[in-house]
């Protein structure tokens, strides 16, 4: 099938009928964005609308699945642009038709917005329906629950003709809806909940807590990986890395031990939450579950929550481990998280962790020492680096030119 271009729906765009022009543009930045580096399309946006032109020689399978990755995105077609004559509608709609399979049904789907042409829907039907019928051996008409449509759209310039709709990613477009800080671990859960708020238009950095020498160059590494593969939906992001031995150390000094793993993610929080006022974000991130481990039962997230008065958003708190599983592997985060490099905390982890931490004794353990410096001192010594899969895409293109030579 020659295909003209790809028509992209944005769905719920349309309800923020203030922002609409804002929306859009970012869409249609984070599409192009999306597909480099096939590089050089020419994308128009309306209201309403995109439509994304392809050339000769594109690829339009890997195109349709990078721009319906795209948050914003509702469906996709692929679309066939003709002349108003009736034969080549004929024949454009058999070539549809050939691609069925055995026993399939279809209908023709007219929409006519030129009311001056001149054949009305029902005629439409009849010819297009009738020269596809003539013309194949072992596909029927059925007007109620057809396996297709050959959606036939005819306009004032053109008559445009489709039959694919491919779901989209949903949600709104990265960039619309604010930043927050994600608390990126190296685990499965993590990844998972940063892209879940990335749907709903949240630009994310992400902050990450290790503790060399107890932790590896390779646990580090896993992060720097799983933030590239993050940065394939939405671009560069930016990840600032924690020195956390020294607090880690002070933790296990001051505090009993059935207590080290709620004042460790107090003190995460306090870092996190200083250095999300210090770029800016509204709002942490982390990849909890309700009832999954010690730290996340309710009494948990309560003497752990107290440390900061910033909201905290935990997109995965009730689903079920096998979904964030499933939603990993969509992502192609799940390998990359299920490597064994040992975690700050799970190196620290004690042997009876509190289920059910209470507030007052967490506070009074940690009374016994002043954190504050430690706390500064982990937020002045943040290493930030921007991850961007432009790296790898430049790396791409020159292995391309190699091949080329
Ligand atoms: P994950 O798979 O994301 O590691 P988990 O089920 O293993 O989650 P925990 O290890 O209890 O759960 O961590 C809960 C959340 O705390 C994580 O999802 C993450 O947001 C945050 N977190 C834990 N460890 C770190 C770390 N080293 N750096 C940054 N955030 C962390
Ligand atoms: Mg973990």
């Amino acid at each position: 099938m020659n295909y003209d271009h790809i028509l992209v729906r944005y769905g719920e765009l349309t309800l923020k009928s203030g922002n609409r022009k804002m929306f859009v543009n970012k869409l249609r930045a984070n599409i192009k964005d999306r597909l480099m580096p096939l590089q050089g399309y020419k994308v128009r946006a309306n209201r309403d609308r995109m439509y994304i032109d392809v050339y000769e020689g594109s690829d339009i399978e890997e195109m349709m699945t990078r721009i319906t990755s795209v948050f914003g995105v509702h469906s996709v077609s692929p679309v066939v642009r003709i002349e108003k004559e009736l034969d080549v509608m004929k024949e454009i709609a058999l070539q549809f038709a050939n691609e069925f399979n055995d026993g399939d049904t279809f209908k023709i789907d007219v929409r006519r917005a030129d009311k001056t042409f001149e054949m009305d829907t029902f005629q439409l039907n009849q010819a297009l329906g009738g020269h596809v019928l003539e013309n194949t051996n072992n596909i029927t008409v059925d007007v109620k629950q057809p396996d297709h449509k050959i959606k036939v759209e005819v306009r004032k310039d053109a008559i445009y003709m489709y039959n694919k709709v491919l779901e989209g990613a949903g949600g709104l477009p990265v960039g619309t809806g604010g930043k927050t800080l994600l608390m990126l671990s190296g685990g499965i859960d993590s990844p998972v909940a940063g892209m879940e708020v990335m749907k709903r238009g949240v630009t994310i950095e992400a902050i990450h807590f290790h503790s060399p020498p107890y932790t590896s160059e390779q646990a580090k590494q896993k992060v720097i990986d799983l933030t590239k593969q993050l940065s394939y939906f939405t671009g560069d992001i930016k990840l600032h890395i924690v020195p956390f031995t020294n607090l880690q150390k002070q933790i296990h000094k001051v505090v009993e031990e059935s207590y080290t793993m709620t004042s460790t993610r107090r003190m995460m929080l306090r870092v996190t939450e200083k250095v999300a006022h210090n770029i800016g974000a509204h709002a942490i991130v982390n990849g909890e579950n309700l009832g999954q481990v010690a730290s996340q039962t309710l009494g948990s997230m309560y003497a752990i929550n107290s440390v900061t008065s910033m909201p905290i958003l935990r997109p995965l708190l009730t689903f079920d481990k096998d979904e964030i599983v499933k939603k990993a592997q969509a992502i192609n985060t799940f390998d990359l998280s299920i490597q064994p490099f040992e975690d700050c905390c799970t190196i620290f982890t004690p042997k009876n962790p509190k289920t059910n931490p209470k507030l007052e004794k967490v506070e009074y353990f940690e009374s016994n020492f002043d954190f504050g410096p430690l706390i500064d001192e982990a937020v002045e010594n943040v290493e930030t680096i921007t991850i961007s899969k432009h790296d790898d895409i430049q790396k791409e293109k020159e292995e391309w030119m190699d091949d080329l030579l």
